[in-house]
């Protein structure tokens, strides 16, 4: 086929016991008697039906396709590469088989970032990056160290290479789900973080992340947020080359996002070490990183790294939906931002007109103000506040699992509730999930709608135990938009997301409440998150753990004004796409935009 062309084959989904081979009985080449889809010969001894393998040279590319048609898992994919792809690929997990095109490149004293969906090789990079995984250049053959240092050299890969045959390249690294560090530790925080101060940096770092409230608390107790700070500080307590993390923000929220990015700043700066970030939070990489790879392609079948990038213009084309240098095109639509007309407040009708309330729980250790306010019919509401300042609260005194301690909340709504945590861990199929849901399932309006946007189609036939967290994220935004109710909640429906899966589920959301006539509110720390959903801002403010209080919701304007005036931010324009940037504390816009209270559309 086109030099061009790869083909893949997911071994997870190529079930031959369930179908009767059609992609090979109606494979053109096959027809005319040649061997381009053969059978692996893998199972033949234990006498099972045999997986696939696909000929790249006989295969007559994407514009045949017949067999990415003709199977019923969505197992093969036959994709033309783009041609202007000129490199061979670093890493083939073997044929027919993910391949990975450039690796980032790691600087003493800076933070380089990667921005991309996942699936797309990130993790692969890093492998190889650590000396922990070997690449084999695509070639059939293995080849060794000094192979790859040819291949790289005169990039600035070269020295970083070199280190890395020589096995003097050390690595610490924060895993993206958190979550899961329970199943693998047994004690308590202290006893995790002590394990890892090597660089006599653990008083400092616990100081500064907050950590100290939980430090003889056991890691299985831990909240998602107090998981991502200590795992933060166990990794940057390490003394080691080069530093990894799989994603910050999670869980986090602004005011500790913009705190773990100055800690990994600093690291680099004032060490000198190699930082390496992946993260889906626009806002916080922008502050976070110094120079930033954009990786693109097919998810799951090939991921390009790009050559590193300015990130001020690695994330305006990553937005534009078009790479520049590379000459490629990414996305369809660019993701625009609106710089001076916040939307104005929605007018429909009022759905709910609630009171003040108060909440405390036990002798009053906490308590929650809530001014009673009117939350209309077909509005997106966002809710901002740091972590810990009531804002869970507040869903459950709306959705009645809460009574209040003052005023009258018996709202007798029927809200669908996504909590921060999804726990949809039973042993069953999202597809039988789903449909226990809504009546909807499967209809074209639903796969329109939910399902396309949500990207579920190719998880239906998985177990919901079996889910990755950014799976998992979006099967529970869907089933909380399927069911039917008068207001629906989602509690940080970005987690695990990445970029692409957060534009996407933004409007998918977004379209849900414009055309089903639903009202939704959206808890959320991911500042473009909120700006692309929210129509009207509720604030939460206070002490966190101890007191809150609740503004009645406001237009995007006040609320974000009183939401960054809290914390302390400001954000300019970005001069070519409008898209908001942090301002550097004390610079001359912070300043002035302070003086004027004009925090975010300024
Ligand atoms: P990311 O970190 O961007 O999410 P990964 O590097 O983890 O992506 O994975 C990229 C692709 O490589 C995935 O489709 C994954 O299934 C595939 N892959 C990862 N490890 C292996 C392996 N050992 N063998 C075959 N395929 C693999
Ligand atoms: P947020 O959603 O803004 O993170 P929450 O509403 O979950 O905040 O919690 C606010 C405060 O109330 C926290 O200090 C939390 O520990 C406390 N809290 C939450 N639920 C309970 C409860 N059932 N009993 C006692 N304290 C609670
Ligand atoms: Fe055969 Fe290739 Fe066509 Fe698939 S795309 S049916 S492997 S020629």
């Amino acid at each position: 086929m086109a030099d061009d062309s790869i083909a893949v084959v997911d071994l997870d989904r190529c079930q031959p016991d369930r179908c009767s081979y059609e992609c090979k009985n109606y494979c053109p080449p096959n027809r005319t008697g040649k061997e381009c889809i053969t059978l692996r010969g893998e199972e033949a001894d234990q006498g099972q039906p045999d997986q696939i393998h696909i000929s790249e040279e006989i295969c007559l590319g994407e514009t045949c396709g017949i067999c990415v048609e003709k199977c019923p898992f969505d197992a093969i994919e036959i994709i033309n590469l783009p041609q202007e792809l000129q490199d061979d690929p670093v890493h083939r997990y073997g044929e027919n088989a993910f391949s990975l095109y450039g690796l980032p490149a790691p600087q003493e004293g800076q933070v380089t970032g990667i921005l991309g969906p996942n699936g797309i090789g990130k993790t692969t990079a890093v492998r190889i990056l650590e000396g922990e995984l070997q690449p084999n250049l695509g070639r059939d053959e293995a080849v060794d160290w000094d192979d790859v240092l040819e291949a790289y050299r005169g990039t600035e890969l070269q020295d970083y290479i070199a280190d890395v045959r020589d096995g003097e390249v050390t690595v610490a690294r924060k895993p993206q789900y958190v979550d899961q560090i329970p199943e693998s530790f047994d004690g308590n925080t202290r006893e995790l973080l002590e394990r890892t101060d090597e660089r006599d940096a653990l008083d400092s770092l616990v100081e500064r992340l907050e950590i100290g409230p939980v430090m003889d608390q056991a890691i299985d107790d831990l909240s998602g947020g107090e998981l991502q700070r200590v795992a933060l500080a166990a990794t940057l307590a390490r003394d080691t080359d080069f530093y990894f993390l799989d994603e910050v923000t999670p869980y986090l929220d602004i005011g500790q996002r913009v705190t773990a990015a100055r800690l990994i700043r600093e690291l680099a700066e004032e060490e000198d070490r190699s930082m390496l970030v992946v993260e889906h939070d626009l806002a916080i990489l922008d502050l976070l990183a110094d120079t930033l790879h954009v990786a693109y392609g097919e998810p799951g079948a090939y991921g390009v790294i790009t050559s590193p990038k300015s990130v001020r213009n690695g994330i305006n084309e990553y937005l534009s939906g078009y790479l520049d240098n590379e000459n490629m095109r990414i996305r369809q639509d660019p993701i625009e931002f609106e710089e001076h007309a916040p939307r104005t407040a929605t007018h429909g009708d009022v759905l709910v007109d609630y009171p003040d309330l108060t909440k405390s729980y036990g002798d009053g250790e906490f308590t929650l103000e809530i001014e009673g306010g009117e939350i209309h019919r077909n509005e997106v509401l966002g809710i901002v506040g740091p972590n810990g300042i009531g804002k869970s609260t507040f869903a459950k005194l709306l959705t009645g699992n809460l009574e209040p301690t003052a005023g009258d909340a018996d709202l007798d709504l029927d809200i669908s509730y996504k909590p921060q945590y999804v726990t949809i861990d039973q042993h069953m199929r999202v597809d039988a999930f789903l449909s226990s849901i809504t009546d909807q399932f499967g209809s074209s309006y639903w796969n329109t709608e939910i399902a396309q946007p949500l990207q579920l189609e190719r998880i239906m036939e998985q177990n919901l135990s079996d889910l990755s967290g950014g799976e998992r994220q979006r099967v529970a935004i869907a089933a909380c938009l399927s069911d039917s109710a008068d207001l629906y909640l989602l509690d940080e429906p970005s987690a695990h997301l990445d970029v692409e899966q957060r534009v996407q589920a933004t409007s998918a959301i977004r379209r849900y409440a414009e055309q089903q006539d639903a009202t939704v509110m959206v808890i959320d720390h991911d500042i473009y998150t909120i700006d692309l959903l929210a129509d009207r801002l509720m604030v939460f403010e206070g002490e966190p753990a101890m007191h809150g209080r609740a503004s009645e919701p406001q237009p995007m304007r006040e609320g974000m004004n009183d939401f960054l005036s809290n914390l302390e931010i400001t954000f300019r324009r970005d001069e070519r796409t409008s898209r908001p940037r942090i301002n550097k504390p004390e610079s001359q816009l912070d300043r002035e935009q302070k003086r004027e209270g004009e925090y975010y559309y300024s």
